[in-house]
């Protein structure tokens, strides 16, 4: 068996599953992978070990381990003001693009086959449509919007 043969099926195994003969043939004829493998052992169980002394959660089947999302949480909490912008900016376009409506070819055959009646039902879902999109956005940016509205509208400020 050759050591590229020996190594992977080595790191196929599971933690504490038996090595096969012919693996163990392979590691008591060969110092290199004897040396290799004794690496990797004491590695995986430095890593137990630690591991052993912070606890661990499941989720989705998946261990989370516990000092990855205490790490995270410590990281700089991503910036929404960027968030905001995209969402002005869709805003922005989504009224813009309603603008130009009138100015599309499709439009003007729409009007020519539905008649001047077709334009005020698609303003009104159009507007409604817009109208949706500021509430959400009002909504899900509450924290932000505040002090724009306290400094712009002259709200009392909470105590
Ligand atoms: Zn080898």
């Amino acid at each position: 068996m050759r050591c590229s043969t020996f190594l992977d099926r080595y790191d196929r195994l599971d933690a504490g599953e038996e090595t096969g003969f012919f693996l163990r043939l392979h590691l008591s004829n060969c110092p290199d992978c004897r040396r290799k493998v004794a690496h990797l052992e004491a590695a995986v169980s430095a890593w137990m070990e630690a591991d052993e002394a912070s606890p661990r959660t499941r989720e989705g089947g998946e261990i989370v381990d516990l000092r990855i999302m205490s790490a995270i949480g410590l990281l700089p909490r991503p910036r929404k003001e960027l968030h905001a912008r995209n969402w002005a900016v869709s805003g922005a376009v989504f009224l813009l693009s309603m603008a130009f409506i009138p100015f599309s070819k499709d439009f003007s055959f729409l009007r020519q086959v539905f008649g001047e009646g077709y334009s005020l039902p698609l303003f009104l879902v159009l507007g409604l449509g817009l109208a949706l999109f500021g509430v959400v956005f009002i909504g899900t940016h509450m924290e932000e919007l505040e002090p724009y509205v306290k400094r712009h509208l002259g709200g009392e400020p909470r105590t």
